[in-house]
């Protein structure tokens, strides 16, 4: 019960703030308070709020699926694949912020059992992390080794890193550091729930080693393919 009542205390402060801004533009546009002049930079804010209300929605409908015990869908994959296909999606992301990627993999395929459609939604979330806390002409390394029955991923960045106090927290449902409340107005606060269940359902785990400052890195396992 206290679980539920913090959830939907979290659940209402994240979605009013949204709500409350796009009133707020929407009446300054028409009582005229808003010239027309400004109107094209305040509707562009109502389009990111709402933006931000659908992944809200989203993100929550995801964790919603996954605590049921949503399934795995399993099946044999080439992991390396899906982290170049992965970055490679953040092309356009990462060129306003000059923002590269350094891959290396252990063996030129890496075939692991796992549901790809979760586990590329686990590398998306940690990739859009890493770029969204970097500094602008920064590196992104992701590796993916092999040991013993596991494969490794590790997605590192020398962006802002993470206060001592907050790294036990990052989990959390709705928890967003102060630092990045200000920087990131898009940001849910869901994303490392979501990845950390992801993780889990797969019997896996996951790791996270930062240094306020000096930048994050994430680790996870997941298991390699049998009898292939
Ligand atoms: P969101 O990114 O939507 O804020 P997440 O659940 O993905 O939510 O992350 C929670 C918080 O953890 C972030 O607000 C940020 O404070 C911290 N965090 C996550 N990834 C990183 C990272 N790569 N570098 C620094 N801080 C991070």
């Amino acid at each position: 019960e206290e679980y539920q009542r913090t959830f939907i205390a979290n659940v209402s402060h994240d979605f009013r703030s949204p709500l409350t801004s796009i009133k707020g533009y929407l009446e300054a546009i028409l009582d005229g308070t808003i010239p027309p002049q400004m109107h094209e930079k305040y509707l562009t804010r109502v389009i990111s709020e709402t933006e931000r209300l659908n992944k809200l929605t989203q993100g929550m409908l995801t964790l919603n699926t996954l605590d049921s015990k949503g399934y795995l869908n399993r099946t044999n994959f080439d992991i390396n694949r899906v982290i170049k296909d992965t970055a490679a999606s953040f092309e356009g992301t990462c060129s306003t912020k000059n923002i590269t990627f350094d891959l290396t993999f252990s063996d030129n395929i890496q075939m692991v059992y796992a549901d790809l459609g979760k586990i590329q939604q686990v590398l998306y979330n940690l990739i859009d992390n890493g770029i969204k806390f970097s500094h602008t002409d920064s590196t992104i390394y992701i590796q993916a080794s092999s040991k013993y029955e596991k494969i490794f991923v590790s997605i590192k960045d020398t962006g802002i890193g993470i206060p001592k106090d907050s790294i036990k927290k990052i989990w959390e449902r709705f928890y967003k550091s102060d630092l990045s409340r200000g920087k990131d107005k898009k940001g849910t606060g869901l994303g490392l729930a979501i990845v950390r269940e992801i993780i889990q359902s797969h019997g896996e785990n996951i790791d996270v080693v930062s240094t306020e400052g000096v930048g994050s890195e994430f680790i996870f396992s997941l298991p390699k393919s049998t009898n292939l």
